[in-house]
């Protein structure tokens, strides 16, 4: 499209022209029937989302962070012991939100691109007390997946509660969130869940609920405390107004446009579809010699990737990329910021938006020197996805 690039980094995303025209309808009242009755409808769909039939969910105005915070603040006390699977700059973030809120954090380290095992966490889990366990889903910073099934399963038996940064997962990974046995899911609208930035999206479980209800103390923030977010959005769910902050009426009413996108298309089909866009952009990206920050092939993500740049390329690629048509992200993780970066395949992406931004790639990098076979990247993409 003339004078418009492909916002392809890990968040914000593209959106659907419906997703787009439905916050630019005049803002309803927030207790505008209509309001209420979309609003409602948006908290029952992310259910179906997060598949989490008796969870709770909750859309809050505010970025993921506060979608973190939201979480640590409400099952968080002075003193509780914290462990964090650590993959890289968000949980950096994670560990600093639950220090705030009084935790002990204790911190299963790994190199970048790389996550601890199971068993290494397991044994940590059974050495120290711990009262959760924090996991971020998919790590932004290094494109590095974790196995929360499998991590969700080790908490369990050891009684620790389960939190999982889906920021860059929810609607974009397998997150079975009521099967797995995990504890609160979260994430921010303008990733996978493809509506614009400013919505903070959480769902609790009832255990989540009960820890909360169960707190000897009140929660260290006012604008957090489920106190004030839990009737509201019970309230909405029985199709009654009620007030505690104004909600973001525009967006609460595109989201629920996006979950129903993300309904018709099917979760195990939209999962399916990422999986096959990743697997295509990325032998579009081995085509011309290139290679991932993850470790393994089994670490990689299906919502984004982070690609090493190769001897003699460096971050002015991007300025050139993005002549070429596609807007990317560079490396986040301090510890290897410069030399990497970062493309988000995630939401509505189609197989012309994963041919896109692979010539658009293949163009700058020839631009900047890179010797590779032209058209070599964009016919493996082509490829797989015919494949
Ligand atoms: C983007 C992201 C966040 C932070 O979300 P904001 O909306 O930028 O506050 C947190 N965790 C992960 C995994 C993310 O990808």
């Amino acid at each position: 499209m003339q004078g418009r690039r492909l916002l392809m980094i890990p968040g914000p995303i593209e959106f659907t022209y419906e997703v787009l025209a439905e916050t630019s309808k005049p803002t309803l009242s927030h207790v505008d029937p209509q309001f209420i009755e979309e609003f409602g409808q948006a908290l029952e769909k992310m259910r179906k989302v997060w598949l989490a039939p008796s969870g709770q969910p909750f859309i809050v105005a505010g970025s993921g962070t506060l979608a973190m915070e939201l979480a640590v603040a409400n099952i968080t006390e002075p003193g509780d012991r914290v462990l964090i699977l650590h993959t890289g700059y968000f949980s950096d973030r994670m560990g600093d939100i639950f220090r705030r809120h009084g935790a002990e954090v204790e911190v299963v380290a790994s190199e970048p691109g790389d996550v601890a095992g199971v068993k290494a966490v397991k044994a940590r889990l059974a050495a120290g007390s711990y009262k959760i366990l924090s996991i971020t889903h998919v790590d932004t910073s290094t494109g590095v997946r974790t196995d929360v099934h499998s991590l969700a399963k080790v908490a369990a038996e050891h009684g620790a509660l389960v939190l999982v940064d889906g920021v860059c997962s929810v609607g974009g990974e397998a997150l079975d969130m009521e099967a797995w046995g995990v504890d609160i899911a979260l994430t921010a609208s303008q990733k996978a869940i493809g509506t614009p930035p400013g919505l903070a999206l959480l769902v609790a479980s009832r255990r989540a609920i009960e820890t909360f209800r169960a707190r000897k103390k009140p929660v260290s923030s006012y604008y957090c405390d489920w106190s004030n977010w839990l009737p509201v959005m019970e309230a909405y769910e029985a199709r009654k107004a009620a007030y505690f902050g104004t909600p973001a009426v525009n967006l609460v009413r595109a989201l629920n446009v996006s979950l129903d996108q993300i309904l018709a298309e099917g979760m195990e089909a939209r999962l399916a579809r990422h999986a096959r866009h990743a697997a295509a952009f990325r032998a579009g990206m081995r085509a011309m010699g290139l290679s991932f920050v993850p470790a393994r092939e089994s670490l990689y993500a299906n919502t984004l990737s982070a690609i090493w740049y190769p001897q003699g390329i460096d971050a002015s690629v991007l300025g050139l990329i993005s002549e070429e048509g596609a807007m990317l992200a560079g490396g986040l993780h301090p510890a290897i910021k410069t030399r990497y970066f970062r493309v988000g395949h995630m939401g509505m992406t189609n197989a012309e938006e994963i041919l896109a931004v692979t010539g658009a790639i293949e163009r700058a990098f020839a631009r900047a020197g890179w010797k590779s076979e032209p058209g070599a990247a964009v016919a493996a993409a082509q490829r797989m996805l015919l494949g």
